[in-house]
C-alpha cells in the first residue's frame, strides 16, 4: 500500500520516516474500504458511486487538512540522491541548522552535493543561547565554522522558529537571494526545520492562499512544494538522520533534555585537575591535568550536573547511574575520548551541550558508543 499523497510505502513503526500511519489509523481505512467494496459489489447495475477511499500516510494527511507539515526523515542513501537532484537545478539551497547542536547539523559533503548552488544558512534556536551573545559575534562564529566546512553561505541568518519578525525576515531574504528561482530547504533532523516551514505557510496564507502538495508521488523523495510565484517554489525535503546527534539514543520522554525550550543559563565550575563532572547519566567530562580554571557547562537547565573526583569516577557512575545521575541510557556504555586543549575551546557533547575550556588543559570526554563528540573554536 503506498500514499497517494506522496508515494511513499505506507508503514506503522516509525512515526517520524516516510509513509507512517498509526496502526489502528490503517486497520480504520482498510475496514472502511472492505465495507464500500461490499457494497459496491451488491450495488450491481448502477454506476459504482462509491469510490475507495484514497489512503494518505499521517504526513499527507496533515499537510492536506491543517496545512502543517510533520518532520520526516530519509535513509542516507536516499538524502544523498535528493541532494544530488537539488544540484541539478539552479536554485537557491537554505540550509537550517541548530546554533545549540551545530555541529550535529551540518550535513555532510553538503558543498559538494549542491552543484555550486547559492547557499543560505539559517542558524535556528537562537533564544536557547544566552541573550548577551550577540549576533554578530554569533554570525562571524558561524561563518568561521561553516568555511571550515568549506561552506559559503551568500549569508547567514539567525532564527528562532517561534518568532514572526525573524520569520518574515527570513521570507525577505529569502525572496532576496532566490531571484527567480526555486528554493530548496534542507537540513538534518530536530533543527526545527519544520517548524520554520509551517511558520512561513502560516504568514504566507495570511495574504494568499497558499496551498501546499506533496505531490511527488511515485517517488520515495517526499518533497513538499510551497508555490512562491507563477512557475516557482520553495521546497520543503526530509530531514537527513545524522547518527551522531545524541537524540537518536534517548527514550522519548528524556528527549526534553536535548531540545531545551528556553534560555540556558551557563554554569561555571571553578575545577582543580583530576575533577569529573557528570551531565546526568548521559555524558562525563574529566580535568586531567593544567592549571585549576573555571570550566563553563552550556547545557538544558534541567540536566543534572554532578562534580565529582576523577579517582572512582567509573565506579561512581556504575553505582549511581539511572538515579543521582540521571537520565541515562539503559545498557548503554559510555566511550572515553581524550584531548590536548591549547587555546579556549568547546569540547561538545552533540546535541547534548558542551564545556568551555578557558586555557591549556588535557581533558577527556565521555558519551555513549555512537554520539560524537568535536572540539571547536570556543563560541562564547
Ligand atoms: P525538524 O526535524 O528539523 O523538522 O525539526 P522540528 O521542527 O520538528 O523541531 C525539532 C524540535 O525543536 C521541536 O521540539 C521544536 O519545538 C524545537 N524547535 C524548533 N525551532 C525552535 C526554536 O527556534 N527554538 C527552540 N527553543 N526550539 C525550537
Amino acid at each position: 500500500m503506498y500514499c497517494i499523497g506522496c508515494g511513499a510505502k505506507i508503514q506503522t513503526e516509525a512515526k517520524n520516516a516516510l509513509g507512517f500511519l498509526p496502526a489502528g489509523a490503517l486497520k480504520k481505512k482498510i475496514a472502511e474500504r472492505d465495507q464500500m467494496e461490499a457494497v459496491q459489489a451488491g450495488d450491481e447495475g448502477s454506476e459504482a458511486s462509491i469510490k475507495t477511499e484514497d489512503l494518505y500516510c499521517q504526513r499527507c494527511f496533515r499537510l492536506r487538512h491543517y496545512n502543517e507539515i510533520a518532520p520526516t526523515s530519509l535513509t542516507d542513501a536516499d538524502f544523498l540522491r535528493l541532494l544530488k537532484e537539488i544540484g541539478q537545478h539552479d536554485a537557491l539551497i537554505v540550509n537550517v541548522v541548530d546554533i545549540f547542536d551545530f555541529n550535529g547539523s551540518l550535513i555532510p559533503n553538503l558543498h559538494k552535493l549542491t552543484g555550486g548552488n547559492d547557499l543560505l544558512m539559517v542558524a535556528n534556536k537562537r533564544d536557547v543561547l544566552p541573550k548577551s551573545l550577540k549576533v554578530g559575534k554569533l554570525t562571524a562564529w558561524l561563518r568561521e565554522q561553516a568555511a571550515s566546512r568549506s561552506l559559503k553561505p551568500k549569508d547567514i541568518l539567525v532564527t528562532s522558529a517561534q518568532n514572526k519578525d525573524d520569520v518574515a525576515e527570513l521570507m525577505e531574504a529569502i525572496e532576496y537571494y532566490r531571484r527567480g528561482r526555486d528554493v530548496y530547504v534542507v537540513g538534518v533532523t530536530n533543527v526545527g526545520k519544520s517548524t520554520l516551514i509551517n511558520a512561513i505557510i502560516k504568514s504566507a496564507s495570511g495574504s494568499e492562499d497558499v496551498i501546499t502538495t506533496s505531490r511527488f508521488p511515485g517517488t520515495t523523495l517526499d518533497k513538499i512544494e510551497i508555490p512562491l510565484d507563477e512557475d516557482s517554489a520553495l521546497i520543503d525535503t526530509p530531514g537527513i538522520i545524522h547518527r551522531g546527534q545524541i537524540a537518536h539514543y534517548l527514550e522519548p520522554e528524556d528527549l526534553k533534555y536535548v531540545s531545551p525550550r528556553k534560555e540556558i543559563k551557563p554554569k561555571t565550575y571553578q575545577l582543580d585537575p583530576e575533577q569529573t563532572l557528570f551531565f546526568g547519566g548521559l555524558a562525563r567530562f574529566d580535568f586531567i591535568s593544567g592549571e585549576r580554571q573555571g570550566m563553563t557547562a552550556y547545557f538544558d537547565n534541567e540536566i543534572n550536573v554532578h562534580r565529582t573526583k576523577l579517582e572512582g569516577a567509573t565506579e561512581f557512575y556504575e553505582k549511581h547511574k539511572g538515579e543521582l545521575l540521571a537520565p541515562a541510557l539503559v545498557g548503554a556504555k559510555l566511550v572515553r575520548r581524550e584531548f590536548k586543549i591549547t587555546d579556549k575551546s568547546d569540547i561538545v557533547f552533540s546535541g547534548l551541550g558542551w564545556v568551555r575550556v578557558p586555557q591549556k588543559a588535557v581533558v577527556a570526554a565521555w558519551v555513549p558508543e555512537g554520539v560524537d563528540v568535536v572540539v571547536r573554536k570556543a563560541l562564547i
